[in-house]
Formats: C-alpha cells, sequence, structure tokens
C-alpha cells in the first residue's frame, strides 16, 4: 500500500495510541472530572531513557550538598511565577477555529488562586475580541475593556465569592475574535495561532504576560474532513455539531500563554517514538515521504538534549507544517509549527529542527520572566544547534558551526549594536539575539569547562523547571555548578554590549637553557563597548617541539602584558585564542608582529621588494652579540614559513638569503610575507611582496 491513509483511520489510530499513553502510566489518577488537574508528580514525568533519568538522579557533576540546593530552587521558581493580584493556574479554551474565515470563537474559563486580598476585579489581556459574556464562579458580570484589558467585577450585585489571598476563583469569558492577520491565521489549506511575545490577547482573553503560567485544557471543534493538533497530550476525539469533531488535548504541565497553539488541516499524521516518548508529526499528505526522511532523526536529537541538559519533561513532541508561514518554526509548547517550505525531503532544514526543539527545555520548560530575557530563549535554541552538530557531525562541525554564527553576529553588529538583555523593541527577536546569545553559551563553557558548563545547564533546567527564570538565576545556577563568581561574565557580555577589539603582540627571550619567555602585549581598542576580562588562550609553536597550549587571564584594561615561560630553544610563532573562544575582532591581522623592545638596536633590510627571485636579508646590530640572531619568515596569516638563522654567536651583522622556499622546500605562493630578524629581546620585521 502506498497511499497515505485516510485522515479518519489516522485520527483513530492516532487517538488509540494517545490514549494507550496516556493510560500507559497505570498509576496517573485520572484528571479528565477535574477541572483544576494538578502537575504530575516527578516520579510520573515521562522520562526518555533509562540513562538519563540515572544522570539526572545522580546529579552528575553537579558539586555540594544537592538536596540542599534542591531545596533552595523551589521557592526561587515559584516566586516568579504570578507576579500580579491573581495566579492563573488553570486555562480550559473551547474553541471553533473557522476554517473558512479568520473567525476563532469560544469560552475561556479560567481557574485562579488570588494573591491580593484587595483584588476588585480580575483583568484579561484584551485586544479587539468580541466579548459576549463573562462569569464569575458560575455567576454573570457586567465586564468592561480599558486599555487593552478586559476588567471583570469579582462582586457584583449582592455575589462577592470569598477572596482572600489564595482562595480560588473561576471566571469564564464568552467571545469571538476576527483579528486581522494577529495571532490567528486562517488559509485554505489549514487554520492556525502564533502568538509570540503578544498576540494571544488577540484571538483569546488570558493574563498574556509569560510569567504566569498555567495548565490547559484544549476542546477544539475541526470540521469532519480535517484534524486539529494543541499542546500536551490528546485525551478524546467526539461527534460535534454535524460534520464536525472536537479534539481534547490537554497539557498538563505549566504552559506560557504565547505557547499555546491550535492548527486545524487536512494533516497526514506520523508518529515516532523516542524511548516511551511519542513524537506527533503533521504534514500535508503529499508531503508525507519527505517528512519521514527529514524528521527521521527527532529522537536521536531529543536523545542528545536529554543527555546534555536533562529529561524531557513533557508528554509529547510534535510538529506541524503549515503555510503561508510567516516564520521558519515556532516552539508551541509539545507541539511546534513550522513552516511548510522545511519539509523538503532532504534534511535541509534539520537544524532549525533541532533549534525548535531545543526551545521545549529552554523557553517551553523554563521560562522567562518577560522578553527583556529573550535570549535565554533564543541564544540557547541557537545554541542547541551547535550542540547537536557537535553531537551528530563532530568536533570540526561544531568549531565550523560557533564560527559561522561569530560571522553573523559580528554583522549584524557592524549594523546596529545592543545588549543581549533588554534588546530594543524592533530587535526583540534580532540576530544579535540568536548568534551573539549562542556565542555567549560557548564561551562560558571554555571558561568553566565542560564538566562545570552542563552541570550548570542542568540544575538551571532543575531548579526552574515548569516555571520562569531571569538571566541572573541563569548566571547564579551557573556559580553554584562551577563554584566560580561569574558577575564579570554576565555583566560584560549580557548587561552590556558590544565585544572586544584586540590588538595583539608577541615576543619572546631566553629564560635559562633550553627555555624561553613569552611576553604577549595585548591592547583593546574598541569603542562603544566596556573593555572585557577573559581568560586567553595562546598556542606556542616552538619549532620541532609539539605545541603548546597557554592560558592567560586578560583584565579589562586598555592594555595590558603577560609573560608566560616554555620548554624549548626556539619559540617559532605564537596564535591567538587558536579554539576560537572568544567572539571578538582582531584589528592587527592574524600576524604575530612584535614590538620593538629597548636593547641592543637591530636593523634589518630586505630586497628587492616586491621580488620574484630570491630575496637578500641584511642585519645588522649597533652591537656584537653573543646571542645567535634569528631570521624568520611569516606569511599573512602569520604562520612560519622558513627559518634563516640562527647564525653563530658573536657577529654583528649578517647577511642571508631567502631562496623563497618554505621549510619543505617548495617555493612559497605569491603574497604577502613578514621577514623578522631577531637577537634576543632585540628584533626588526620589514614586509616582502612576493611576486609570480
Ligand atoms: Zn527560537
Amino acid at each position: 500500500m502506498r497511499n497515505a491513509p485516510r485522515p479518519h483511520c489516522v485520527k483513530r489510530a492516532l487517538l488509540v495510541l494517545l490514549l494507550v499513553l496516556a493510560a500507559g502510566a497505570g498509576s496517573r489518577p485520572s484528571r479528565a472530572d477535574r477541572s483544576v488537574p494538578p502537575d504530575l508528580p516527578a516520579a510520573d514525568v515521562t522520562r526518555l531513557t533509562e540513562g538519563a533519568r540515572l544522570l539526572f538522579d545522580e546529579g552528575k557533576l553537579v558539586p555540594g550538598d544537592r538536596s540542599e540546593r534542591l531545596a533552595r530552587a523551589v521557592p526561587a521558581a515559584a516566586q516568579a511565577e504570578s507576579l500580579h493580584s491573581y495566579d492563573a493556574i488553570h486555562y480550559r479554551l473551547d474553541v471553533t477555529p473557522s476554517r473558512t474565515s479568520n473567525l476563532i470563537s469560544g469560552t475561556m474559563t479560567l481557574d485562579l488562586n488570588v494573591v491580593d486580598p484587595g483584588i476588585t476585579q480580575i483583568d484579561l489581556f484584551d485586544e479587539g475580541l468580541n466579548i459576549l459574556a463573562t462569569r464569575v464562579n458560575g455567576v454573570a458580570r457586567t465586564f468592561s475593556v480599558v486599555s487593552g484589558k478586559l476588567l471583570i467585577p469579582v462582586c457584583q450585585g449582592g455575589d462577592c465569592p470569598s477572596h482572600g489571598s489564595g482562595d480560588p476563583l473561576q471566571v469564564a469569558v464568552d467571545y469571538t475574535a476576527s483579528p486581522p492577520t494577529i495571532g490567528f491565521y486562517y488559509y485554505p489549506r489549514n487554520s492556525y495561532t502564533m502568538a509570540e511575545p503578544y498576540d494571544g490577547r488577540y484571538w483569546w482573553p488570558s493574563y498574556d504576560l509569560p510569567s504566569d503560567k498555567a495548565t490547559l485544557d484544549v476542546y477544539a471543534t475541526s470540521p469532519d474532513s480535517n484534524v486539529c493538533v494543541s499542546n500536551g497530550l490528546l485525551l478524546s476525539v467526539t461527534p460535534g455539531a454535524p460534520g464536525t469533531t472536537v479534539y481534547h488535548w490537554q497539557e498538563t504541565h505549566p504552559i506560557a500563554t504565547y505557547l499555546v497553539a491550535v492548527t486545524v488541516g487536512n494533516f497526514w499524521q506520523w508518529t515516532q517514538m523516542a524511548g516511551s516518548l511519542p513524537i506527533l508529526h503533521n504534514v500535508f499528505p503529499e508531503d508525507s515521504t519527505k517528512a519521514k526522511f527529514d524528521f527521521a532523526n527527532v529522537p536521536s536529537m531529543i536523545s542528545v538534549y536529554s543527555n546534555r541538559w536533562g529529561p524531557y519533561a513533557f508528554d509529547k513532541y510534535g510538529q506541524v507544517a503549515v503555510t503561508p508561514f510567516s516564520f521558519g518554526g515556532m516552539e508551541h509548547q509539545t507541539m511546534t509549527t513550522i513552516n511548510r517550505s522545511w519539509v523538503r525531503g532532504d534534511r535541509g532544514q534539520e537544524t532549525g529542527v533541532a533549534h525548535e526543539l531545543a526551545h521545549q527545555w529552554w523557553g517551553d520548560m523554563v521560562t522567562l520572566v518577560d522578553f527583556r530575557d529573550v535570549w535565554l530563549n533564543e541564544g540557547f535554541a541557537s545554541y542547541g544547534e551547535c550542540e547537536w552538530r557537535e553531537d551528530f557531525y563532530g568536533a570540526a562541525a561544531y568549531a565550523s558551526y560557533v564560527q559561522s554564527q561569530m560571522t553573523s553576529a559580528l554583522n549584524s553588529d557592524n549594523n546596529l549594536r545592543y545588549a543581549l538583555y533588554d534588546p530594543p523593541s524592533a530587535n526583540l527577536f534580532g540576530n544579535t539575539i540568536y548568534m551573539k546569545g549562542s556565542v555567549v553559551l560557548h564561551m562560558l563553557r571554555r571558561v568553566l569547562g565542560d564538566a562545570a558548563f552542563f552541570a550548570g545547564m542542568q540544575l538551571y533546567g532543575q531548579r526552574y523547571q515548569y516555571g520562569n527564570a531571569t538571566t541572573r538565576d541563569f548566571q547564579h545556577a551557573m556559580e553554584d555548578a562551577s563554584g566560580q563568581p561569574l558577575d564579570w561574565y554576565f555583566d560584560e557580555w549580557v548587561f552590556d554590549k558590544g565585544l572586544p577589539t584586540y590588538n595583539w603582540t608577541w615576543q619572546s627571550a631566553p629564560a635559562g637553557p633550553d627555555r624561553r619567555t613569552v611576553a604577549v602585549t595585548i591592547r583593546q581598542n574598541q569603542a562603544n563597548a566596556p573593555f572585557f576580562r577573559m581568560p586567553v588562550e595562546f598556542r606556542v609553536q616552538r619549532g620541532a617541539l609539539p605545541d603548546t597550549f597557554v592560558t592567560v587571564t586578560n583584565q579589562a584594561l586598555p592594555i595590558e602584558t603577560v609573560a608566560f615561560d616554555v620548554e624549548g630553544a626556539s619559540v617559532t610563532n605564537v596564535v591567538f585564542d587558536p579554539r576560537n573562544s572568544i567572539y571578538k575582532r582582531i584589528s592587527q591581522s592574524a600576524v604575530d608582529v612584535p614590538e620593538p623592545v629597548p636593547g641592543t638596536p637591530i636593523a634589518l633590510t630586505v630586497g628587492p621588494n616586491p621580488s620574484r627571485s630570491p630575496v637578500q636579508v641584511s642585519v645588522r646590530l649597533a652591537a656584537a652579540t653573543n646571542l645567535p640572531i634569528e631570521v624568520t619568515i611569516y606569511d599573512a596569516a602569520g604562520r612560519a614559513v622558513q627559518e634563516l638563522g640562527p647564525s653563530r654567536a658573536g657577529l654583528a651583522a649578517l647577511r642571508l638569503e631567502w631562496d623563497l622556499r618554505d621549510r619543505d622546500g617548495r617555493r612559497v605562493a605569491p603574497g604577502l610575507y613578514f621577514v623578522q630578524a631577531r637577537a634576543g629581546t632585540s628584533h626588526d620585521e620589514q614586509s616582502v611582496v612576493v611576486t609570480r
């Protein structure tokens, strides 16, 4: 059989599968009759693999007393939840997204707990909604709409339910919405919602800020010919009015309003499994073959992220491909919406798939308190792309991907410089947020080392799971995991803007038998940015000896010289930041140009220049020296290509010839070269252009 299954069969098969999965936990209580389902106990949360569970339970890599950390974590997460007069606990949304117009209508029922006993009205965000009726605890209320808020009085006409701090209230709103392509979108092949950051209020009334997460039941009515997908698990599919079907989806883990999504269309459905976790893909029937190829690696991606960050925290994952879509993908909790153009049959958008999946941890499981911290979403998901590439394709693929993100961030920085924290509103989803945000995590990993970095990521995820966090919360998790204060790092890379522009030089001098001192001078020339404190790694090349790596801490200073000793009779080259651990500009090209230093003056002449034939090199010292005179040729990338010395000691002048050949005897390529003469701490340098 090569035909795609008929939608109805697919629908039924899916329902059976998901119902079995929902019931499979056995001990999990039935929540169908409760208006406010409790969050699952931690032991019931679906864990991806035994390996991942072990990783979690052992608190792997987390130093110190884990139970004490967890105890501290609970109030922190709780405090971030709800920053207004009530705490949204559970939304029930009964909606009909039209398949023939931009109309979405229904009833929203919110169970809330009062925070402020002085509360007089329940406020819900409302942009252009047509409100038909409101109720508090089932009793009608006269409402008003003021400045984008629907205001429903707690007490009215002698009906005044108890509303002390912690008291539950239930508010219900009947409404219709016809938003002009904001929040809810109708097109011939699909209808869907898309609300980040603040468009939820255009299609349903809610407390539409990410700091107040709540659980969710969606009852969505769809034509029989279509299917409906949403957040959480599918609990039932039942007949509605003639020609319609009602889908009941339930998300038992807290969800931010911008992550709520309802999508309806004639989708072909395909369920993969990652261990016991179902992954439900929804694409148009004619895209099914492509989708099977494009999404084959999603279970492995979940495994990669679970091992690195902690177990996948929800009951299912899924993707639904829609068209047209003004975005690439949107990480709706457990049901990412992607652009149909990502379904290509060549895995060409696999990076995007990995990005949206990464958001299930960073954005969905741990949600920003507000959008000033948007880099906690987008920088993290973009770094997830790097981590996925590292795991699937190896260290070189990781390095080149980080490099491409750095280059992209630099290009954006050239246009407009702003800090990751609290970006200009027009740049809330700017390239800097994604690319520099990712690079800041890459650098932090290099600063802390892999063990502390991943321990910190897991601690952060564990501490704020199903809650909200800020940049400082993330910083403190990293500090606790690493034992290092990190104010300096977050202040300069997240709360301030820009990047360092280094101008650096090196020189070396004898430091005893078979030992040399390397002195590195680092200038920071950046404008419109702070001076950066950073550990800087150098690769020191020592002729025939293997390269050695040295890390020094460059302080937040305009100029600093640091020195270190290395074994060996000569230092032939020094490379700045060889593993690309710093987001930076280098104003001087990679050529390592030693600075002149006081001492015996040394003069170098080189000619002819430009030259296509051997170059004469003349070195003259002001006085005879017992030091050998070393002459080294560097190419434009700073690589030593040939040595002409050392001479015997005791000379005041030296004439040498460079035959335009490298160490292997091959003629060098045409281009710019540097000739460096050195005697002890004195040196001189001249450039020469080699022509054909
Ligand atoms: Zn994203």
